[in-house]
């Protein structure tokens, strides 16, 4: 069995994303930046944003982070945005989701210039990614496992590839990553797909999100499949686990994402790779390179 290893691809990826910094900077430019937006003090949330603004400073992002009550008014919200829309220093603007529930989140989303929508969550960039028309920014975690299966030369053409669970952040934009071009057959399935096992078990790639522990049981993949696990499921005793009966699962596949440590960091490291994108368009740059699926 191939351990899909993110940590270790990550730190590969942020060694490069480094140096092309420090050529930017050599060139006189300054440094790329990004802002994120954190309303209310939810735990997982703020964890996230700590290990996104921690990932920016040791590639040589500049990130600034905008902490709001949960109190905040969506009004309030959407005028913050704004400014950061018009800040020319500023190249990607991140909301961290969930929003308190008094917010409308797709107005928010709908508030980043498309051109700084770094999570590429704004429609535009929905859009362009479906339909191949215009340059979209792949949203981070779609990208992040596209980079894993690139660096182990996983080929997904002509494969039958199956995604569990079908959210704008992770399963809808995955299935675009696979549909481009027309390279995988791809399957999305969902919490009212009836009989689960029955694609699970067809699938050459599993891409599997949903948030639920050991939903995908030995039985339900396929013999030398590849099977990445993108939940993020903490135990009562404080583990964190993904979706997929990793122990049980590890020696039918030819290849697993560990949960922690697999699509995580890769989910990181893309979103450093999206605003470098992003300031490599402001500049004139050709697109970046690693931004390209
Ligand atoms: P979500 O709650 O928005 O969507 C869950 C999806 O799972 C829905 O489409 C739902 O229909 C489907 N689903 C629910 N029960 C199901 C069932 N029994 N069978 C089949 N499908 C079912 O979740 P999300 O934001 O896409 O996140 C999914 C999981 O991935 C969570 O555990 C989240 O923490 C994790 N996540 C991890 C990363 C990462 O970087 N590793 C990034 C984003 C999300």
């Amino acid at each position: 069995m191939l351990l899909l290893d993110g940590r270790e691809v990550s730190k590969q990826i942020i060694m490069s994303l480094k140096e092309e910094i420090e050529e930017y900077q050599k060139k006189g430019l300054r440094k790329p930046s990004l802002a994120v937006i954190l309303v209310g003090e939810d735990p997982a949330s703020k964890i996230y944003v700590r290990r996104k603004r921690e990932a920016s400073e040791k590639v040589g992002i500049n990130s600034i982070c905008i902490n709001l009550p949960s109190s905040i008014s969506q009004e309030d919200l959407v005028q913050e945005i704004k400014r950061l829309n018009d800040d020319d220093s500023i190249d990607g603007i991140l909301v961290q989701l969930p929003l308190p529930t008094h917010i409308d989140t797709g107005e928010v989303i709908q508030a980043i210039k498309p051109d700084k929508d770094v999570d590429g969550f704004h429609p535009e960039n929905v859009g362009r990614l479906a339909t191949g028309i215009g340059r979209g920014i792949v949203p981070c975690t779609p990208l992040g496992i596209w980079l894993l299966l690139k660096h182990y030369k996983i080929d997904a053409f002509g494969k039958d590839v199956v995604i569990v669970g079908a959210s704008n952040i992770v399963g809808k934009p995955m299935s675009l990553v696979f549909l481009k071009d027309e390279r995988a057959t791809v399957t999305v399935c969902h919490k009212n797909t009836r009989d689960l096992k029955s694609h699970t078990s067809q699938a050459d790639i599993l891409v599997v999100a949903v948030g639920k522990p050991k939903l995908i049981t030995r039985d339900m993949v396929k013999e030398g499949s590849v099977v990445i696990d993108v939940g993020i499921n903490r135990l009562e005793n404080g583990k964190i686990v993904g979706d997929v009966d990793f122990e049980n699962v590890k020696d039918k596949v030819y290849a697993i994402t560990p949960v922690p440590g697999g699509v995580g960091p890769m989910t990181v490291v893309s979103l450093l790779v999206n605003t470098l994108h992003l300031y490599r368009l402001k500049h004139g740059f050709p697109p970046h390179l690693f931004a390209q699926i």
